[in-house]
């Protein structure tokens, strides 16, 4: 907010600016704005104090909760709608599922009408990346011999019985999944 450039005793300016605020120094012409912008807020341009320089840094407390929520609204609206989805879903904040993932729409739907109070108001929720558990042997293998001598995966014997009875493993696990929310795809609520 108040930057100014260091002279020298003879009056000649330097490339050295000062956050009149703080006293921080940046060098370099092109660094001007950091001075500029060292004690004020990002968000609002008003002034910082010491504590909020610390944290949240760069932004006064309810300022970087603004900023947030306008990032979250953005990428909620940039988000493609997907119709007839069939899968998890993510909704940040409503009680009831697990960290906000719930198996399907209904039963998110579900949550918020367990509600006492007023339920979050919600419009759309993200789609969710579907992943089953599974054990891949070869990453496995490469582990267990890493620490081993050279070329000691190759001289490794039994994969083939092993293979197929991690494939079987697999296959009977698929059930047990991981659901990442993604922030590219949403579904109406
Ligand atoms: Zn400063
Ligand atoms: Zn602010």
């Amino acid at each position: 907010m108040n930057a100014v450039f260091l002279s020298m005793p003879d009056g000649s300016e330097t490339d050295i600016s000062i956050c009149t605020s703080c006293g921080a120094a940046a060098r370099g012409r092109t660094n001007f704005d950091i001075s500029e912008k060292c004690c004020t807020c990002w968000e609002c341009g008003g002034p910082l104090t010491a504590e909020e320089k610390k944290h949240p840094g760069h932004y006064h407390a309810a300022c970087d909760r603004l900023r947030r929520g306008k990032m979250d609204l953005a990428r909620m609206e940039n988000a493609a709608l997907v119709e007839n989805y069939n899968g998890p879903v993510f909704a940040d904040g409503v009680r009831g599922g697990q960290d906000g993932y719930f198996r399907s729409l209904d039963e998110l739907q579900d949550a918020l009408a367990d509600y006492d109070e007023t339920a979050p108001c919600l419009e759309f929720a993200y789609c969710c990346t579907v992943s089953p558990i599974r054990i891949n042997l070869d990453s496995v293998l490469e582990q267990i011999t890493e620490e081993a001598y050279e070329d000691a995966y190759e001289d490794i014997k039994g994969v083939g019985e092993l293979q197929e009875s991690v494939d079987k493993f697999n296959a009977t696990n698929a059930e047990i999944q991981t659901w990442n929310a993604d922030y590219t795809r949403k579904v109406k609520v």
